[in-house]
């Protein structure tokens, strides 16, 4: 009896963690939300995806978890019959590029900033996760990189794709649907919750704030804006996150300038009002207050 157990419990364990693992990815449903033009917000798990279709073929933004794909092409085909094109990723997180490998070998031509190709081809490790990131292989990897910005002319639209240093990574791409007041921010901007701020990556939240300003003077009203995360927002959206990052700082810094350890900054709960409307993401109040305090820290040195 004793022998069987011994036996039975690592085959039974290694199963648990099989069926999870699994389970994450098949709860998963794909949503897809029509923006007009042929342009479509697709969400799962991730950072939420970016649709051109039309006459040239698929366009697309961000591709999420690797589990995800068969799920994503299946949403795909309900709109367009043709393949998938182009893959743009806004920053090299694996919640966005992580389905590159399976795109990659469809051949689709993968395009990203200079800065995404550098960390995706080499091993990454992220301090504040306390996660290693290996390198890509080959065929995950794009194949086209610019340094500043990029304009993809197809399906009646000029996609531009415009690199912003140092703010939520030190690669990060918005992608602009010219004409259409269409945007997609990538994780320049969380809608209603508290961001990652990757800091080992070459991330700040001034270079969030001074970039988030940047966007704003870039939509109006009807502007349709596709968040790295979160639902579809508006310009006020977009002003609402702005602002919370700034008020952020505000409160923070001088604590920061008369030394108190992160400790007893998180004993005075100094973001409580904030944390009201902003604490209910994947990142929770404790977590955004550290990453924060370490760039404020930095800063003010
Ligand atoms: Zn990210």
């Amino acid at each position: 009896m004793h022998r069987l157990i011994t036996l039975c419990l690592p085959l039974f364990m290694s199963l648990t963690v099989l069926s999870y693992g699994q389970d994450q990815f098949a709860k998963v449903e794909i949503k897809t939300t029509p923006l007009g033009d042929g342009i479509y917000m697709l969400q799962g798990s991730g950072g939420n995806i970016g649709i051109s279709a039309g006459e040239d073929g698929v366009f697309m933004i961000d591709d999420q978890y690797s589990p995800l794909t068969p799920k994503i092409l299946d949403a795909i085909a309900k709109i367009s019959d043709k393949p998938v094109k182009f893959l743009i990723n806004t920053h090299w997180h694996k919640d966005h590029t992580q389905g590159n490998e399976n795109l990659g070998k469809k051949g689709v031509i993968i395009v990203a900033h200079d800065n995404v190709y550098e960390r995706l081809s080499t091993d990454q490790f992220t301090k504040a996760l306390n996660r290693e990131s290996p390198a890509y292989p080959k065929v995950a990897l794009p194949v086209i990189s610019f340094n500043d910005a990029a304009t993809f002319h197809l399906n009646g639209l000029h996609i531009q794709a415009r690199h912003y240093a140092h703010a939520h990574t030190d690669g990060d791409s918005i992608i602009i649907f010219k004409d259409r007041n269409i945007i997609h921010t990538g994780d320049l901007f969380f809608n209603g919750f508290y961001p990652f701020i990757d800091h080992t990556a070459g991330g700040s939240i001034y270079g969030m704030i001074e970039t988030t300003a940047v966007l704003l003077k870039l939509v109006d009203d009807k502007t349709k804006i596709i968040p790295g995360h979160g639902p579809l927002a508006s310009k006020q959206d977009l002003q609402d996150f702005h602002d919370m990052l700034v008020r952020s700082v505000k409160i923070i810094t001088p604590l920061v300038k008369n030394d108190l350890s992160l400790e007893d900054v998180t004993k005075k709960n100094p973001l409580k009002d904030l944390n009201k409307k902003w604490d209910n993401g994947h990142f929770d109040a404790e977590f955004y207050l550290g990453v924060i305090y370490q760039m404020i820290v930095e800063h003010n040195k």
